[in-house]
C-alpha cells in the first residue's frame, strides 16, 4: 500500500471524531498554522488532492525580508505600498515587513535549505523592490518549504493530515438550530448547506465543514471548534493560469455562501511571464529571471519596456502584463520573447537551476535561445475580509494566507509578499485560535450530509464545455485590460452558466467536478459584481471607460450574501468591519 493510500486508510477509521481545530489545505499557510498550534491542540489538516498540491509548491522566486545592509524596513513598506497603489493597511503593511526576517529564521530552522553567500542569505531582487530582498532556495523556494513543512507536519502526534478530501461547504450555527423541516424544504436546506438558513447579520456561528471524499464521492461533516480556511487562490476561474488545478476558490465561495465579508476580489494579478508552448502546461518563468537582466522584446527583436516605466522590465508587474497586452494585441502576436542571452550563461544556469531545466526539455536553452513568454492569471489580491490573525466576520472562522485580504497588498502584490503573508498570518492566527479555544464549548453534532440529487453526473464533454466557458468568458472580458461593455457582457453570460450549474447541483449526484465548477462560476460572478462596482482604474484593475484613479475609490470593495439561499442580494460597502 502506497503511503498516500496508508495516510488515507489510517485517517477513515477516526472520521467520526470532533476536533479542536479544522484547518482545510496543506500551502504554507495551513501546514505553518497547525505546527504552531500543535503543542496546544489536536489538529485536523484536509486537504482536496495530493498533500503537496498547492500554489506554495510552485513558488518559485521567494520571500521578501529586510536582510540586506543597503535595504530598511521603511524602503520595504513603501515599495509595497506603492504597489498597493492607495489601498494597503498601513498597520498591516508595517507588522508585516517588520516581522518578516523573524519568520524566515524559522522557516530555516525548521528545515528550508534557503541560499547563503557568505554570512548571509544570497538575495534576489524582483520587480517593484527597490533593494535586494528575496530570500530564495534556488528557483525552487515554494518546494524546499513544502516538503520541510509537511515532514515536520507528519512527524507530530497531534497533527493529522487526510489527503483527498474536499470541502464542500461550511457547517453553520443557524442550520444546526434551524427547525427541521418538512421533506422538500430539508433537501434544500441540506444541499444549500451553508448558503442559506436563519443567519442574522452576517454573525453565523461556523463549526466545520462537511467534506467529500474524492474516492468514494460521500459526504461527512467534520466538526470542530475553530475551523481555518487555507484553501489559497482561484487562478482557475481563468483560462490561462500559473496555479495548479486545485487553486478553484472553493475558500471564497464556501465563505461567501456562509455570509462572510469578501473584500478587493477585482484585484487579480496577472504574472507577465508564463511560458507560451503547446507542450507545456503551465509554466512560470520567475520574476526574478527578469531581476538578473531578463528583458522583454516583441517577435521583431524590438526591446519595449524602457519606454513603458522608468523601471522597464522591473516594473511592477500590472504594468510588465499591460504592455505585453497591448504589444501583442496591437501587432496581433501570440506571444513576446524573454531575453537572457546576454548574461553569463554560468550564473543563469547557478541562480535557475529548475527553469532551465525544465526549458530543456522543451527544446529551449535559457542561456542562449528567446522564451516565448504571455501573462497569465497568478494571484488573487482580495480574498475573505480578516485581520492579519486571520479574524473573519463569522465567529470560529479564520482564513489564512492567498485566502484572505488582510490588507497587505492592496490593489496590487508586491512581488514574494505572498509566501510572507502566510506566514506572518499563521503566526498570529495561532494565538487568536488559542483564545478561541479557550473560550468555545465542544461543537455541537451536525446532521449528515443528505444527498438530494440522484442522476448521474452530466457526461464529461458537458462539463468540460461548462468549466471552458467560464473560464473563457472570465479571460476574454475580465482580464487584464477591461471596458464596462466587456464587464457587463460577462456579468450576463456568467448569470445564465451560474443558473445551469446551479440546477445540476441540485439534480445530480454531486463530484469534485461539480462542486469546483460551481465554485469557480461564482468566484468568477463575484470578481465581475467587484469589478463592476469600481469605476476607476487603480493598481491591477483597469478599466478603458475610466482610465485614471478617483480619490473618493480609494476604498476596499466589499461583497457579501445577505440573501437567502443562491441568488441572494450582494451588499458592496467600503472598508473595516472587523
Ligand atoms: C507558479 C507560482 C509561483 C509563485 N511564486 C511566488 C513567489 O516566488 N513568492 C511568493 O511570495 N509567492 C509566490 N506565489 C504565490 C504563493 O505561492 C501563494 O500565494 C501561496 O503559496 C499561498 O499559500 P496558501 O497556503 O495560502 O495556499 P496554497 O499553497 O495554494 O494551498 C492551498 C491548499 O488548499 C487546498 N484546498 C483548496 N481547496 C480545498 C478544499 N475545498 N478542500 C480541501 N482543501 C482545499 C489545496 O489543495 C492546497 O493544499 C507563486 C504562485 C504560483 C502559482
Amino acid at each position: 500500500m502506497s503511503a498516500r493510500a496508508q495516510r488515507r486508510a489510517s485517517a477513515s477509521g477516526r472520521r467520526s471524531a470532533s476536533h479542536d481545530v479544522l484547518i482545510l489545505g496543506s500551502g504554507i499557510g495551513g501546514l505553518m498554522l497547525a505546527l504552531r498550534l500543535a503543542d496546544h491542540a489536536r489538529v485536523l489538516i484536509l486537504t482536496k488532492k495530493r498533500a503537496d498540491d498547492s500554489n506554495t509548491n510552485w513558488a518559485q522566486g521567494g520571500i521578501a525580508a529586510v536582510f540586506d545592509r543597503e535595504d530598511s524596513f521603511a524602503h520595504h513598506e513603501k515599495d509595497t505600498l506603492t504597489a498597493g497603489a492607495g489601498l494597503c493597511d498601513r498597520d498591516v503593511v508595517r507588522a508585516v515587513v517588520r516581522e518578516a526576517p523573524e519568520r524566515v529564521r524559522e522557516l530555516e530552522a525548521l528545515g528550508v535549505g534557503f541560499n547563503h553567500a557568505g554570512q548571509g542569505f544570497e538575495l534576489g531582487r524582483e520587480g517593484g523592490h527597490s533593494r535586494r530582498r528575496i530570500v530564495h532556495a534556488s528557483d525552487f523556494t515554494g518546494r524546499a518549504i513544502e516538503t520541510a513543512l509537511l515532514e515536520r507536519v507528519h512527524a507530530h502526534p497531534n497533527i493529522r493530515l487526510e489527503e483527498d478530501q474536499l470541502a464542500v461547504d461550511l457547517i453553520l450555527d443557524s442550520r444546526l438550530r434551524a427547525p427541521r423541516r418538512a421533506a422538500g424544504g430539508a433537501r434544500g436546506r441540506s444541499r444549500a448547506s451553508a448558503a442559506g438558513g436563519s443567519r442574522q447579520g452576517g454573525n453565523d456561528a461556523c463549526w466545520g465543514a462537511y467534506v467529500m471524499d474524492r474516492a468514494t464521492h460521500r459526504i461527512r461533516p467534520v466538526t470542530a471548534r475553530a475551523t481555518v480556511l487555507a484553501t489559497g487562490g482561484c487562478g482557475k476561474v481563468y483560462l490561462y493560469t500559473t496555479n495548479p488545478d486545485v487553486a478553484t476558490g472553493d475558500g471564497l465561495a464556501m465563505a461567501f455562501r456562509a455570509g462572510a465579508a469578501l473584500a478587493s476580489l477585482e484585484f487579480v494579478q496577472f504574472h507577465p511571464t508564463c511560458l507560451y508552448h503547446a507542450s507545456a502546461r503551465t509554466f512560470l518563468i520567475s520574476e526574478a529571471v527578469r531581476g538578473e537582466g531578463a528583458v522583454l522584446r516583441t517577435l521583431d527583436g524590438t526591446r519595449f519596456m524602457p519606454g513603458v516605466h522608468p523601471l522597464a522590465e522591473l516594473a511592477p508587474r500590472d504594468i510588465v502584463a499591460r504592455a505585453i497586452d497591448r504589444e501583442m494585441k496591437r501587432r496581433g502576436d501570440p506571444h513576446v520573447w524573454l531575453d537572457l542571452s546576454h548574461v553569463p550563461a554560468e550564473r543563469v544556469r547557478k541562480r535557475f537551476p529548475n527553469i532551465a531545466a525544465r526549458l530543456l526539455e522543451l527544446g529551449l536553452d535559457l542561456t542562449k535561445d528567446p522564451i516565448p513568454v504571455v501573462p497569465a492569471a497568478h494571484y488573487m489580491c482580495g480574498g475573505i475580509q480578516a485581520t492579519l490573525s486571520g479574524r473573519t466576520s463569522l465567529p470560529g472562522l479564520y482564513a489564512i494566507g492567498e485566502v484572505a485580504c488582510t490588507g497587505l497588498h492592496g490593489a496590487n502584490r508586491l512581488a514574494s509578499n505572498s509566501l510572507l503573508e502566510a506566514l506572518v498570518g499563521a503566526h498570529h492566527a495561532a494565538d487568536e485560535v488559542r483564545v478561541r479555544l479557550a473560550a468555545a464549548p465542544q461543537a455541537p453534532r451536525a446532521e449528515a450530509w443528505r444527498a438530494v440529487g440522484t442522476r448521474p453526473p452530466r457526461e464529461a464533454v458537458v462539463s468540460d464545455h461548462n468549466w471552458d466557458s467560464v473560464r473563457r468568458v472570465m479571460w476574454d472580458l475580465v482580464g487584464i485590460v477591461r471596458s464596462d461593455e466587456r464587464l457587463a457582457f460577462a456579468s450576463r453570460r456568467l448569470r445564465l452558466l451560474s443558473e445551469e450549474i446551479e440546477r445540476d447541483y441540485e439534480r445530480l449526484r454531486l463530484s469534485p467536478d461539480l462542486v469546483e465548477l460551481r465554485n469557480i462560476a461564482l468566484v468568477g460572478s463575484l470578481i465581475v459584481a467587484s469589478a463592476m462596482r469600481r469605476r476607476e482604474s487603480r493598481g491591477l484593475h483597469f478599466n478603458l471607460d475610466h482610465p485614471r484613479p478617483v480619490a473618493a475609490w480609494g476604498r476596499r470593495t466589499v461583497v457579501q450574501e445577505r440573501g437567502k439561499g443562491r441568488g441572494g442580494a450582494l451588499v458592496f460597502g467600503s472598508d473595516r468591519h472587523l
